[in-house]
């Protein structure tokens, strides 16, 4: 039997089980280890919240993320069954039955597995553990091996010896609604009931405005955050969190109020910004740079990889800003999407084009009023870009043969998979005036496109407009 029908066979085991949820709990004292991966992945996604909530109490694995498992806002419910089936361990709880859970990943992850394969005893035993607060089983452990160390094991100084050390890891989105903060009010009283055994570990903070804040930050240790998110908060509260959120990887600030830019407050910003050495990806929407994006680069990392800046009144002086910079040989995803950087010369993005040429996967410049004649300047430098797997420039206007020039230049570009392109001019009677759009002539431009794909043996390649 291949490992492929094992799988199967198990997942029907499951799901069968579930069809009786008490006869499935009652069963989880007997079940073997290898039934409780697909049985949790099927009460999961069937929303069996008694029978996850159990399976928590008796997990026999020392963690559990729920990984690729889809979750949205709407199943608080389920994550909050999860965490009411949270429990400390008491220390040595070393049998090979039993519970084992020390680490509870609640953060959607695609690319994670249910359970880390178990190599060893000792810690990291999971992939995901927190190497940043106090509170970590990695710290707390270190801690305690170095009191045993020291031969004074037996004097009862150790910290927190009771209770394993155990960890809940949490993406939390501050949105102000009455469901968030139930359960961001359940995470609290799980930590308060706990505290000092279980640290509460946000990796994502999503912030739309500063608005229910304060409660939860006093809970959070805010060095284990990865990804910061805020919307519409000014920018002296960036900067009082950005302080504190060191371990950055990415950053993303939306509708950030101009006039929030005071000079004072945009020092700081850049001052904390520079302290981010992690940082790998910066988005800033709908944020004032206008040439001063040369203060940005100076202090953000040079392997900076992802840098978005959509809608950011971005001038050309700042695109050959940015073409000079170390962080432009290092760029793997690029928008220069929504800001007008094609209106007096082409020239600083055609050399920005060549030195990321060896590093870019993605790019936008959407709406940034690209002609003809810039296409037709800039291809020679984009056909260089091979490693380039998406491109959209939609949005702009540019006429039916310069459309098929380009394509049959970027065929040869065997990574790129998905273009977004313009309605070509000749499809609008007033250009990019949604109203006047003729339909019939762009489905004509759709096959004239898939036909020259197709000649050129890349049916692989998605061409697709943005009509709407
Ligand atoms: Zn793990
Ligand atoms: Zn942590």
């Amino acid at each position: 039997m291949d490992q492929k029908t094992t799988v199967t066979l198990l997942e029907l085991a499951a799901k069968s089980l579930l069809n009786n949820e008490p006869a499935a709990i009652h069963a989880l004292d007997e079940i073997p280890r290898d039934l409780f991966v697909p049985l949790f992945n099927a009460a999961f996604l069937g929303g069996h919240k008694t029978v996850l909530k159990a399976m928590v109490q008796v997990w026999p694995f020392r963690c559990l993320h729920i990984g690729s498992l889809n979750t949205r806002e709407s199943s608080y419910d389920i994550l909050e069954a999860m965490i009411d089936g949270l429990q400390i361990l008491p220390a040595q709880n070393s049998s090979s039955w039993g519970p084992k859970l020390r680490i509870l990943d609640l953060r959607p992850d695609l690319d994670c597995e249910t359970i880390c394969s178990e190599i060893g005893t000792a810690f990291p035993f999971c992939l995901q553990s927190c190497i940043y607060s106090q509170r970590s089983i990695f710290y707390i452990e270190d801690a305690q091996h170095s009191v045993r160390c020291l031969g004074i094991g037996n004097s009862g100084s150790e910290p927190h010896s009771a209770q394993e050390p155990m960890e809940l890891l949490v993406d939390i989105s501050l949105n102000s609604t009455v469901r968030t903060e139930q359960f961001l009010s359940l995470l609290c009283s799980k930590v308060q009931q706990n505290f000092g055994s279980l640290h509460l570990c946000c990796r994502g903070l999503r912030i739309h405005r500063m608005s229910a804040l304060k409660s939860i930050l006093q809970f959070l240790d805010l060095g284990c955050i990865e990804h910061l998110e805020m919307d519409q908060a000014n920018l002296r509260e960036v900067v009082t969190l950005l302080a504190r959120v060191i371990h950055l990887n990415s950053l993303t600030l939306c509708n950030i109020p101009f006039k929030s830019y005071k000079r004072r407050n945009f020092r700081s910003f850049l001052l904390w910004l520079g302290q981010l050495d992690n940082l790998q990806e910066l988005s800033l929407t709908f944020f004032c740079l206008t040439d001063q994006l040369h203060t940005l680069l100076r202090v953000v990392p040079p392997q900076l990889d992802t840098l978005y800046l959509p809608f950011c009144s971005l001038s050309n002086r700042d695109v050959t800003v940015l073409s000079q910079s170390s962080q432009a040989t290092h760029l793997r995803v690029l928008s220069l999407s929504n800001n007008q950087i094609f209106s007096e010369v082409y020239e600083p993005f055609q050399t920005l084009l060549e030195k990321v040429s060896s590093t870019l996967q993605h790019l936008e410049i959407n709406n940034c009023m690209i002609t003809d004649s810039t296409l037709s300047a800039v291809l020679p430098a984009l056909s260089h870009c091979t490693h380039l797997r998406v491109l959209s420039f939609a949005f702009n206007p540019i006429t039916m043969p310069v459309l098929k020039s380009l394509l049959q230049h970027l065929t040869s570009l065997m990574k790129l998979k998905y273009v977004i392109y313009p309605v070509p001019v000749h499809c609008y009677e007033e250009w990019n005036f949604h109203e006047s759009l003729d339909r019939q002539k762009l489905a004509e431009v759709q096959a004239q496109l898939e036909a020259v794909l197709h000649g050129a043996q890349r049916d692989d390649m998605t061409w697709a407009t943005c009509s709407k």
